[in-house]
């Protein structure tokens, strides 16, 4: 549907993107996850041709529509965009505002009634037909929502380009929108690039993941498989808070809090950041080693984040957290055993990264 190929961009002297290839299908949702400023804003700015590249090319439903020479215009793409802000007109109804949508040139020879008909399946599709001559300031936040999306829906675009769709909304709003729209993404089977720098959200959202760090793609894949396999410690990083730990790899061992840890191939010598996910340390408290001392138990209803101090002899005070399912507590104090869910644990040494299959088998030499 859309191919980028090795793309850069500038904004005047600045580089913005660099090295940008990727390609999405029809029917698949893609999320471009990254901080703010990475660039994915710039992205999906390249592929509505609102940007033009400095180098590489782009492709639309196999034809070339963008390099550093020519660029085809953003309303001869075919592709819809909605962003954060998706500001409906006030003083028109929801009809209206979907029409609005149609009334470009690119739709110009359709009639009165052609138009009409496109304006209600795309309310149809959005599931807001019956409120169709409301006006704007009737509706949810949800349904302004989806408004926006019918509104780019109507043209019948090829590709739709979401950038964060869903950060004016409240949390509980999120979440049901974000799920009526994914159903809607995919009975459509339309290609989606959909921007966010919520972990979450791109996880429950997405066919694939790419995650952005300083204008380039530093990770692309199935989002479990990202989430499961990240390649640095800035891609572990971002799907939650983690405990780092940092060390130097010693005869085929790395020495850690929870004991020595196998090295892998990683080279004697070398630094080696170890990353543990706040869920994947578990707190014994019936263990048979004082391994760290309670300093205190957050409940924060679903879950329990319990903060520990460890003494590690080469550093001293080591203050960690674990988060624990449910309503856990422990109090201040209390001495208890740590053990690892090495599916959660990461090892990155310069140029090197050990996959969580590998740190399987460390586990149980750890744990056991
Ligand atoms: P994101 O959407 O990931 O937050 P952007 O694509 O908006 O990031 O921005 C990428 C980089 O380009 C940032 O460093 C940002 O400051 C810069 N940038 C964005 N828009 C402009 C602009 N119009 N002029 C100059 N620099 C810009
Ligand atoms: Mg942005």
């Amino acid at each position: 549907m859309i191919e980028f190929k090795n793309v850069a961009h500038t904004y005047g002297s600045s580089i913005s993107v660099e090295g940008i290839s990727f390609h999405v299908k029809s029917h698949e949702v893609v999320a471009l996850l990254g901080p703010s400023g990475c660039g994915k804003s710039t992205i999906l700015r390249l592929a509505a041709g609102l940007e033009r590249p400095s180098a590489g090319e782009i492709w639309l439903e196999g034809r070339k529509v963008a390099d550093n020479k020519s660029i085809t215009r953003p309303e001869e793409r075919g592709i819809g965009l909605v962003f954060q802000d998706y500001a409906l007109y006030p003083h028109m109804t929801i009809l209206d505002n979907v029409l609005f949508a149609l009334g470009h040139r690119r739709s110009g020879n359709l009639t009165a009634a052609e138009k009409q008909a496109r304006a209600m399946d795309a309310l149809q599709k959005t599931h807001l037909d019956n409120v169709y001559d409301a006006m704007p300031h009737q509706l949810s936040g949800g349904q302004q929502q989806r408004v926006a999306l019918a509104r780019v829906l109507a043209p019948n675009p090829s590709l739709i380009l979401l950038d964060e769709p869903f950060s004016g909304l409240d949390n509980r709003l999120k979440e049901r929108i974000r799920d009526d729209m994914l159903h809607v993404l995919h009975d459509l089977g339309t290609a989606v690039i959909l921007v966010t720098h919520d972990s979450d959200e791109a996880m429950f959202m997405a066919d694939k993941l790419m995650v952005m760090e300083h204008g380039t793609i530093v990770q692309a894949g199935a989002p479990v498989d990202v989430f499961c396999r990240p390649h640095s410690a800035f891609v572990a990083e971002f799907f939650g808070e983690v405990n780092k730990i940092t060390s130097t790899a010693k005869k085929g061992v790395i020495d850690t809090p929870f004991g020595e840890y196998p090295a892998g191939d990683i080279a004697d010598g070398a630094a080696v950041t170890m990353i543990v996910r706040n869920d994947g340390l578990i707190v014994d408290p019936r263990g048979d080693e004082a391994d760290a001392v309670v300093v205190e138990t957050i409940m924060l209803g679903r879950y329990s984040i319990v903060h520990l101090e460890l003494n590690w002899q080469p550093i001293g005070a080591l203050h960690l957290h674990a988060r624990m399912s449910g309503m856990q507590w422990f109090e201040a104090g209390t001495e208890v055993s740590l053990r690892l869910d090495a599916s959660q644990v990461f090892l990155f040494s310069e140029n090197h990264s050990i996959p969580s299959e590998t740190m399987l088998d460390n586990a149980d030499k750890l744990t056991n």
